[in-house]
């Protein structure tokens, strides 16, 4: 029986939440007159946009806590919001228990927690239990709004707490945040995934799909827009499955219409685009809207049919090719972006022939290239014919370069084009320089100082320097 699952926030479960902050207020208080000075917190991200949305939370939260928010881990309070997406990703984090324990040898009153895709992984909880006893807290990805709560449980009882859940059927947004950037921010659409494909681990780690009302979703980007905010990225692992699960059923490009109509707000972006759902009413979408981008992320992952179904990938490398050679004819100022795996098991150089052929057919904008790593409860980790490393290597070395070559010639396409770029911070190499991003995502540093920062100016394109432009402010 189909789970059911909440479509709105819980307004109750906000007002708990917002309760067990102001119990925590009163913790670090004491905490803070105890040490004669202010407690500090650091919030660590890994992984995906997703992600990063969630540590906003966590650092709101812990503001509103009465912390001083550092980016030192050397902290009295460091939460790791973890990613699973590859193993590396999870030796990363090991590595940095083991310095964090350092640090609380010498601040017995230091507390490490950890959330995110990692502690969803039972075999990570008992690693942590076995090898990390010195971590406080761990709760995962569908109860991460009830951090306040988990925080005073941990502040009152000695040991490691630990909820983990298997899934959820609640949302509950509206709980502090503290954005990384003023001027732009991510909005979750969605959540968890339904595709399956063979080599990931997020459906297992962030459950079903299930989206947000969408007045919802637009009076939260209408509050943004008030607080400052002229960019969104709205946010779920397949938004063009967006809306399936709600009652009124509302498709993603109507979504997009409702949050075009937002007064105030000037650029809406979006990810991640799942292929075989990106139907021709999303392309009309993007050809009529003044507001979305001019950059689709496409994830391929394989240009050849065999391995995209052994991938359970829901398309063939003709109906991929069909889909970018027509966003190229119907939308040729978007710049399209892909994800490639390398090394799938049963991968051959035929296959990797197909990904080539791809690559120069579409000739992306640019491309995220991952050598496939094996993991553990997913079905590719059991596929026969892993394949060899050193194919995988000279494979992985053809594609990038391929794909290097295909960016270089995509962006000197933009040569002395006059564009609107969104000035995000200085230039950490130039201080006499800022940098932003046009619609279309390239990067682009022109001379400027930081009261650009978070404005919308006119720049022109000089300067190809392969992946990215120096310009001149209009
Ligand atoms: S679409 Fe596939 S790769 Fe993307 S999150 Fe879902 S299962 Fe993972």
């Amino acid at each position: 029986m189909r789970e059911v699952f909440d479509t709105r926030t819980d307004p109750e479960e906000v007002a708990r939440q917002l309760r067990f902050i102001e119990e925590g207020k009163k913790i670090t208080e004491k905490l803070n007159a105890e040490a004669g000075r202010r407690m500090k917190a650091c919030v660590v991200t890994f992984g995906c946009q997703m992600n990063a949305r969630d540590s906003e939370k966590l650092t709101g939260i812990l503001a509103n806590m009465g912390f001083e928010m550092t980016e030192d881990e050397n902290a009295d309070f460091v939460i790791y919001n973890t990613c699973s997406v590859r193993d590396n990703a999870n030796q990363k984090v090991y590595g940095k228990l083991g310095v964090l324990n350092t640090y609380k040898k010498r601040n017995p009153h230091m507390k490490i927690a950890l959330c995110g895709c990692m502690t969803q992984e039972e075999s990570v909880i008992d690693k942590i239990q076995n090898s990390y006893p010195f971590v406080d807290l761990i709760f995962g990805t569908h109860n991460l709004y009830k951090f306040p709560e988990y925080y005073v449980y941990m502040m009152q009882k000695k040991g490691m707490f630990i909820d983990v859940w298997e899934s959820t059927t609640k949302i509950v947004e509206d709980l502090p945040v503290i954005r990384k950037y003023p001027f732009k921010s991510g909005v979750n659409i969605m959540f968890g995934c339904d595709k399956f494909c063979t080599y990931c681990i997020v459906p297992y780690v962030r459950g079903r799909e299930r989206s947000r009302e969408p007045e919802e979703i637009v009076s939260e980007i209408e509050k943004l827009v008030k607080d400052g905010v002229k960019e969104v990225m709205l946010l779920g692992q397949n938004v063009n499955s967006y809306g399936k699960n709600l009652e009124k059923k509302t498709t993603f490009p109507e979504l997009l219409r409702m949050v075009e109509q937002i007064e105030g707000l000037q650029r809406i972006r979006f990810m991640t685009p799942y292929p075989s759902d990106f139907d021709d009413d999303m392309i009309a979408c993007m050809k009529d809207s003044k507001k979305i981008c001019r950059h689709i992320h496409l994830p391929l992952q394989s240009g050849s049919s065999r391995i995209l179904k052994k991938m359970n990938r829901r398309y063939t490398k003709e109906e991929f090719l069909e889909l970018a050679l027509k966003l190229r004819r119907e939308l040729p100022d978007v710049a399209i972006t892909t994800d490639i795996i390398v090394g799938f098991p049963g991968e051959t150089k035929e296959d990797i022939d197909e990904t080539l052929d791809v690559i120069r057919k579409v000739c992306f904008d640019n491309a995220f290239t991952f050598i496939y790593s094996k993991r553990t409860g997913t079905p590719a980790a059991s596929m026969p014919d892993q394949v060899a490393e050193e194919d995988i290597k000279v494979w992985f070395d053809e594609v990038l370069s391929l794909v290097q070559n295909c960016a270089k010639e995509r962006t000197a396409l933009l040569q002395d084009r006059i564009e609107d770029v969104l000035v995000e911070d200085v230039n950490s190499h130039d201080s006499s320089l800022v940098t932003g991003r046009m619609s279309n995502n390239t990067l682009v540093h022109f001379p400027g100082d930081r009261s650009l920062i978070g404005e919308i100016v006119t720049v022109k394109l000089e300067e190809c320097r392969g992946f990215y432009y120096l310009g001149k402010r209009l």
